[in-house]
């Protein structure tokens, strides 16, 4: 999908297990940049990225032209399809030096946070070519820049990236998306890098990866929404914790957590 001349979207549909025994469809957007070459921001997952080389075909471009992946930060929903865009292109891979560690040794990451169809959604791991913190700019294309924000909270070396010319600030996984599965590892450092997404002027579209793409007054809406979002999950997990027995293990917490969120789990069909 196009957002402007030089942005389109791709949207990219999985389903993420949850538990042994249960699962939830999702979905996750990468970002595309067209100048003389091609900038990718996030691979989605293994399958769907191959879907992504064959969305660029019809717009007329090649996978061979991707020359470098900028990566938001190391889940399997983002970096799942780094091999095979490894595959198809002589592309570049930038982090922020944080996330690198499960990016390079995708085991190291399955055994740290072991989602059970991980290696469905990954291929392999990839060397991470450039490290990437907080104002370093990067030059995608002949005199056109994207600059780096730190925004952890989600995980450790979550990063966004403001395209100013094309007033596009793209934030990965750090602005959680009300009514969908919320994940973060530190909830009062999320609410920060929401906030300091706030601060930043000229923000015409806001990329986000679990939302549509978002633009004008709905851009403030839409950070506060997860601020709020964060904060309530945060309660419900500090309530659950103190009433239920603490031999409850972490998912059925998670699940409890869910049902009272309203947000909907299926048992496993496959
Ligand atoms: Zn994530």
């Amino acid at each position: 999908m196009k957002i402007t001349e030089t942005i389109h979207t791709f949207k990219h549909h999985f389903r993420l297990a949850f538990g042994e025994n249960h699962y939830t469809d999702r979905f996750v957007y990468s970002y595309i940049f067209l100048g003389e070459k091609v900038c990718l921001i996030d691979t989605g997952v293994w399958g769907t990225a191959l879907q992504l080389q064959g969305y660029l075909n019809q717009i007329g471009r090649s996978p061979k032209e991707i020359s470098m992946v900028l990566l938001t930060h190391a889940h399997p929903d983002h970096i799942g399809g780094c091999l095979a865009i490894k595959k198809a292109s002589s592309a570049l891979f930038y982090a922020h030096p944080a996330d690198k560690p499960w990016i390079e040794d995708v085991e190291r990451q399955y055994q740290e946070r072991p989602i059970p169809n991980f290696f469905e959604l990954v291929e392999g791991p990839v060397v991470v070519n450039r490290e990437l913190r907080e104002g370093d700019t990067v030059s995608w294309n002949r005199g056109k820049t994207v600059r780096v924000l730190e925004t952890p909270g989600h995980s450790p070396g979550s990063i966004s990236f403001f395209y100013e010319e094309e007033g596009a600030l793209i934030t990965g996984d750090a602005v959680p998306a009300v009514g969908t599965l919320p994940i973060y590892v530190d909830p009062q450092t999320s609410i920060e890098s929401i906030q300091k997404l706030e601060k930043i002027t000229r923000v015409k579209h806001l990329l986000s990866s679990w939302h549509e793409p978002i633009s004008g007054n709905q851009i403030h809406t839409t950070l506060e929404e997860g601020i709020h979002y964060i904060q309530e999950i945060d309660e419900i997990v500090i309530d659950l914790s103190k009433t239920m027995p603490p031999e409850t293990s972490g998912e059925e917490l998670s699940l409890r957590a869910l049902e009272r969120l309203g947000i909907k789990t299926n048992k496993v069909l496959w």
